[in-house]
């Protein structure tokens, strides 16, 4: 694709970044057929090729974002099923990346939509705050038909229906600091234990823990370690985004330079799609370049880490499990065998999901901004999940899990708490 910048706009980092990507692409429309967004609308401009000639424009005029824009991007799951199926290698991520910082910078959203975006900023990312709003949104969920009848307020209707009907206390087995293996340590690594796992379902991040410490691997969980930052960076809100990739980096360096880190486990994969891209959102940054770099290249989902120990399973279920595969394991991180392949050697039946390459409409805060595009693609994934007749259904990301729990007829879990439970582990809530 031809580019037409002056001089001065190369100059920018955002400019010459987006320039290399824009360039690599050659119309070929390849990625609209696996756009979910294009799938639902059938509008061009709601595909990848065209986000890609509007993000082209409005970085060419050197203009604000306009309404028009921002309301496409924001219709953009950020599921990277684009990436997947792009023969030009086009990097969509880091394009739409900067142009949903540019719009965060020059565009002023109607007072409700700001209004909301900020809470959710203030709120998601930090575990005591998310607990206490769930507890509120519990009370107030008899709210949502209300609210759903007035457009502007469909993000809070949605955000109450969400909301679970039942809430964790804090779990004690994650407290911070070292917990090490019975046997003799084999290894050593971080949990990024998170926001939204942390508060939603403590269970998975339990789970992580003893399997991994039952394969003899010392695990730390750094006082300092908090969200990854997504939420904020899929906003455009990138300030707030980097405080946190910083004190993240800064948290496990401290560990990589003490006692050692061979990998940063990571069980939510829409983090372990930013943690593994910390390297390329702090390129510029001089003082955290290098180590941000570093902690990229340590980070591992908890599937890819666990392939390379020897796991036994001292009590195998043989249950029909289907495995619904998150966007941002398959497209993201391009991990897509190896979840199933360590669930085929716990003893389980594994099925995959027709049509498995379009989102279930999570994607961090997309199913409450865009409800409505959100529950056409749940119902979708439902209906091809139905036809392989689980008895229960795996994923590797809390998004996906809370998304699909209420209608799925069985229980949605975590792949790591079924691997656990055949290791002897508690049996997953709800099975
Ligand atoms: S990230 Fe997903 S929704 Fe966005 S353009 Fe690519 S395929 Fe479409
Ligand atoms: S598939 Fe790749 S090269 Fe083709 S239009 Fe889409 S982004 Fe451009």
């Amino acid at each position: 694709m031809q580019t037409r910048f002056s001089k001065e706009q190369l100059a920018t980092p955002r400019i010459q970044l987006a320039d290399d990507i824009l360039r690599k692409c050659v119309h070929c429309g390849f990625c609209t057929a696996t756009c979910p967004t294009y799938v639902i609308k059938g509008d061009e401009l709601d595909s990848p090729r065209g986000r890609i000639y509007q993000i082209k424009d409005m970085f060419e005029q050197g203009k604000g974002a306009s309404a028009q824009i921002t309301k496409h991007l924001d219709r953009c799951l950020s599921c990277l099923s684009c990436m997947t199926t792009c023969p030009s290698g086009v990097h969509y991520m880091h394009l739409v990346d900067e142009a949903r910082a540019h719009v965060q910078e020059t565009h002023t959203r109607p007072f409700i939509d700001r209004s909301l975006r900020f809470v959710l900023a203030k709120i998601l990312p930090y575990p005591q705050r998310f607990r206490m709003a769930l507890a509120g949104a519990k009370m107030a969920r008899p709210l949502a038909g209300v609210f759903g009848l007035v457009p502007a307020f469909k993000p809070m209707a949605a955000m109450l229906k969400l909301a679970p009907k039942k809430l964790y206390p804090k779990s004690t087995e994650l407290a911070k600091g070292v917990h090490a293996p019975k046997q003799s340590k084999k290894g050593r690594v971080s949990i990024l234990t998170g926001c939204a796992n942390a508060v939603l379902e403590p269970s998975i991040n339990e789970a992580t823990l003893r399997v991994l410490n039952r394969a003899g691997i010392e695990v730390v969980l750094p006082p300092k370690m908090g969200c990854c930052g997504s939420l904020e960076h899929h906003l455009g809100m990138e300030d707030g985004a980097l405080e946190k990739v910083r004190a993240n980096v800064d948290a496990w360096t401290k560990e990589i330079e003490g006692d050692g880190l061979d990998a940063i486990i990571i069980n939510a994969s829409g983090c372990g799609t930013t943690v593994k891209d910390y390297g390329h959102m702090l390129r510029l940054d001089a003082a955290y370049a290098e180590k941000a770099a570093k902690v990229s290249a340590i980070t591992k989902d908890i599937t890819e880490y666990l392939a390379e120990l020897e796991l036994s399973y001292s009590a195998p279920q043989n249950l029909a499990v289907t495995y619904h595969s998150a966007c941002s394991m398959q497209h993201g991180q391009k991990i897509k065998t190896l979840p199933k392949q360590l669930l085929s050697n716990a003893g389980f039946r594994v099925s995959d999901v027709p049509q498995g390459h379009l989102c279930c409409g999570s994607a961090g805060v997309y199913n409450i901004m865009q409800s409505e595009i959100a529950n056409d693609l749940k119902q979708r994934k439902l209906a091809n999940i139905k036809t392989t007749n689980p008895q229960v259904i795996a994923a590797g990301n809390i998004g996906c899990i809370t998304q699909l729990a209420d209608e799925a007829g069985v229980p949605v879990v975590h792949t790591i708490e079924l691997l656990d439970w055949a290791q002897g582990g508690p049996k997953p809530h709800g099975i």
